[in-house]
């Protein structure tokens, strides 16, 4: 395989389809190496295989406001691949959802589950509806129309929606009451981030957060480095960078900065508890705005318009809400800040360059798709809980997530694991999870 031929090939089938492109170079490239030590990997066309979804449904939702007006979004559902279980993957709902931007997510799904060590095939799905200003009454609205195209397309043995940007568990409950209506199941497993009184896994809200800073620990152990003492930029204040924040003041370190698309807030003190609950009230309220926090904490949160997370001086970044929002230009200014270490915990939180640049000047650096998998596979857990009809404890379902966690850092050093003993967590991740899905479509034949 040439990473380069097929690229050009699918750039030349997919103009425009510039996020999707982007997560595919990067897996393409890393894995190439690996790839070409495997002749049957090759005749069986995996690669051409494995990056076309295996199937995408488009909808049209139509749903009324809350001035009787109509209003008209577009719903998708990506079934990405299967090879290792039931699709799996979460729903955003953002303005800017397109098909683009939920293949690329389908994609790194694939191989997130791969990582997670759970049999969970990829799928990605959402909207363009955006959540900002929207009452609860029509956030419940447009989730039961939503609903009323998906519900034939998904099943806890077929494809399992989730949560992501725009979609919390306020919008799994409304999901869920709608596909209960509709296909009259009552099986849980069909959506995973339920609430806990009805098939919910306990601790799921924090698993994205828990998870990343479990692995942003044995990043930091394994180059002889503490957690405990560093100070931290989040960007974002939902629920990623919620139980982000949780976990690394737990664990001894320091949240400086927290942001929004109105810009950052500084917390030079560090964050507390009253403000990592406050987080959860700013989502609530669909206002999208991070200053909301500084005209609560006066005293300790200061606000500046504009500015991004990455602008705060910190020993380790972590991009918590979108792709791409921290670029080439945001690295540099990091890199001269001081800062050691960048973990994404939002799926392909930084540009190509950015990852580069802070590759080049020997920054510790480790991709989405294994830092924040402890969130899908704390949804793998929720489906094994709902399949087997029990509930565990938090206790038990952290120790799982512990060792998920550090069996995805344990595939990362055995695949990324350089000449000079430093890891090359890109290559690691993308490796890993490629090796498994790889083999599983090889042995399941052509189709
Ligand atoms: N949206 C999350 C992700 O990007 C979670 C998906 C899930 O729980 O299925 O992995």
């Amino acid at each position: 395989m040439k990473a380069n031929e097929i690229m050009a090939a699918l750039e030349a089938k997919h103009p425009g389809e510039a996020e999707f492109l982007q997560a595919a170079r990067e897996v393409l490239e890393t894995v190439e190496e690996e790839y070409n030590k495997h002749p049957e990997f090759e005749k069986a066309k995996i690669v051409e295989r494995m990056v076309e979804p295996d199937r995408i449904f488009t909808f049209r939702v139509t749903w009324v406001d809350d001035k009787g007006e109509i209003q008209t979004n577009l719903g998708y559902r990506v079934q990405f691949n299967s090879a290792i279980g039931p699709y799996k993957g979460g729903l955003r709902f953002h303005k800017a959802v397109n098909l683009s931007m939920l293949k690329f997510l389908g994609f790194e799904q694939t191989f997130k589950n791969a990582l997670t060590t759970l049999p969970m095939g990829g799928g990605k799905g959402g909207s363009d509806f955006d959540p900002v200003g929207k009452s609860n009454e029509e956030i419940m609205r447009f989730c039961q129309a939503f609903m009323l195209e998906l519900w034939r397309n998904i099943g806890p043995d077929t494809d399992v929606p989730a949560g992501d940007v725009g979609v919390g568990g306020r919008e799994i409950g409304f999901l869920y009451g709608m596909y209960k209506k509709l296909a009259r199941e009552y099986n849980t497993g069909v959506l995973t981030g339920k609430g806990e009184t009805w098939g919910g896994s306990i601790l799921r809200p924090e698993a994205t957060g828990f998870g990343a800073l479990y692995f942003v620990n044995h990043v930091l152990e394994t180059a002889g480095q503490k957690l405990a003492g560093k100070t931290v930029a989040l960007s974002g204040f939902g629920n990623v960078a919620w139980g982000a924040a949780i976990k690394a003041t737990e664990l001894g370190a320091k949240v400086v900065a927290i942001s929004g698309p109105d810009g950052v807030c500084e917390i030079k003190d560090g964050i507390t508890k009253e403000m990592i609950d406050y987080m959860l009230v700013m989502r609530a309220s669909n206002r999208n705005k991070v200053q909301d926090m500084a005209d609560k904490f006066p005293a300790a949160a200061k606000f500046t318009a504009g500015k991004k997370a990455w602008s705060i001086k910190c020993d380790i970044a972590l991009p918590c809400a979108f792709q791409n929002e921290l670029n080439e230009n945001d690295a540099k200014e990091l890199i001269a800040n001081g800062t050691m270490c960048c973990c994404e915990v939002s799926n392909m939180g930084c540009t190509a360059e950015a990852i580069h640049t802070f590759q080049k000047a020997g920054i510790l650096f480790a991709p989405g798709k294994a830092v924040n998998a402890g969130g899908v596979a704390t949804s793998g857990l929720e489906m094994t809980q709902n399949a087997a009809h029990l509930a565990w404890s938090g206790e038990e379902v952290d120790a799982k997530l512990k060792w998920i966690m550090s069996s995805i850092h344990e595939q990362c050093v055995r695949y990324g694991k350089k000449a000079d003993g430093t890891i090359d967590y890109v290559k690691g991740a993308n490796v890993a999870g490629f090796m498994k899905v790889a083999t599983a479509m090889l042995e399941q034949g052509t189709i």
